[in-house]
C-alpha cells in the first residue's frame, strides 16, 4: 500500500495537492495533462522529491529518506541501460552494483533473462539489441530485484504500438505473478484502459485519489473529460 494524505508538494512556480492511497497488488494508471506532475508525483513515492507537508506512507511505515532504502523498482522510457556493459551484466546490476555474484544470483539473472525472452541476447550489448528488447533488459532487472512496487514512467512510449501492447501483457503477466503494486504514467488512456485496474488522474494542482478505471472512463469530471477530449 502507498498512502500520502494531505501532502503539498512545492517547487518553484508549481504546486501539487496529494490524497492518494494505492492499495497494495493493483495496477494504476497515472493520467492527466502535460505538465499535471505524474513524473513529480513518481520522484515523490520513489523519494528522489521530498514534499513540504505530508509523508509518504509504504505498507504502513513511514517510508525511508534514502531512495535506495524504498522497496521500489523503476523502469523510464530510457536511461535504463548502460551502453558499455552486456545484456546479462545490465540485469546482474540489479542484484550487484559491483557485479559480483553468487552461483545463486547468477541462476536468478539467467531465469529473469529467460522469462522476460531475451536469454539468447545475453552476451550482446544494449546498442546490438531492439528498443523493445532494451526495455525488457530492465523488466528482468525488476525481476532480480524482487522490490514489491514498480513504478513506470512513459515506459513503452517510443515503442511500436504491437511491440507496447507486448510490453504492456508482460507487465501485467509479472505484476498478477508477483503481486506487484505497479504505477504507471502513460499519456495513452488505451493503455489504461488495457492493463489498469485503477487510475490516479492529475490536473489543476492536485492528484486525485485512484478510482477503478472503468469508474474514471464513466466519469463526469470535467477536468477528466477535458483530457480525454470528450464533449462536455
Ligand atoms: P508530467 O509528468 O505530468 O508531464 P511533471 O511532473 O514532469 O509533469 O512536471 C510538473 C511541473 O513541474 C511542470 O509544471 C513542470 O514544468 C515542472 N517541472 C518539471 N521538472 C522541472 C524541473 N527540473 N525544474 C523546474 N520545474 C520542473
Amino acid at each position: 500500500m502507498i498512502k500520502i494524505e494531505n501532502g503539498r508538494y512545492e517547487t518553484k512556480g508549481f504546486t501539487l495537492d496529494i490524497n492518494v492511497n494505492v492499495p497494495a497488488g493493483k495496477f494504476c494508471a497515472v493520467l492527466g495533462p502535460s505538465g499535471a506532475g505524474k513524473s513529480t508525483l513518481l520522484s515523490i513515492i520513489s523519494g528522489f522529491e521530498v514534499l513540504k507537508q505530508g509523508e509518504v506512507i509504504i505498507d504502513g511505515k513511514l517510508a525511508s529518506p534514502s531512495p535506495s532504502a524504498r522497496p521500489i523498482s523503476m523502469i523510464f522510457q530510457d536511461h535504463n541501460v548502460f551502453a558499455h556493459l552486456d545484456v546479462w551484466n545490465n540485469v546482474a546490476l540489479g542484484i550487484s552494483p559491483n557485479l559480483k555474484l553468487n552461483d545463486e544470483q547468477k541462476s536468478e539473472v539467467v531465469a529473469a533473462l529467460t522469462r522476460v525472452g531475451i536469454a539468447h541476447l545475453a552476451k550482446r550489448h544494449p546498442g546490438e539489441i531492439s528498443g523493445g528488447e532494451r526495455q525488457r533488459i530492465a523488466i528482468a532487472r525488476v525481476l532480480v530485484r524482487n522490490k514489491p512496487i514498480l513504478l513506470l514512467d512513459e515506459p513503452f512510449a517510443a515503442l511500436d504500438p504491437g511491440l507496447r501492447i507486448d510490453m504492456l501483457n508482460l507487465i501485467t503477466e509479472l505484476q498478477r505473478e508477483k503481486n506487484l503494486t505497479v504505477l504507471m504514467v502513460t499519456h495513452q488512456p488505451d493503455d489504461a484502459k488495457f492493463a489498469a485496474q485503477k487510475v490516479i488522474f492529475i490536473s489543476d494542482g492536485e492528484v486525485q485519489n485512484c478510482i477503478s478505471t472503468s469508474e474514471f472512463f464513466r466519469s463526469k469530471n470535467f477536468a477528466a473529460l477535458k483530457y480525454l477530449g470528450k464533449r462536455t
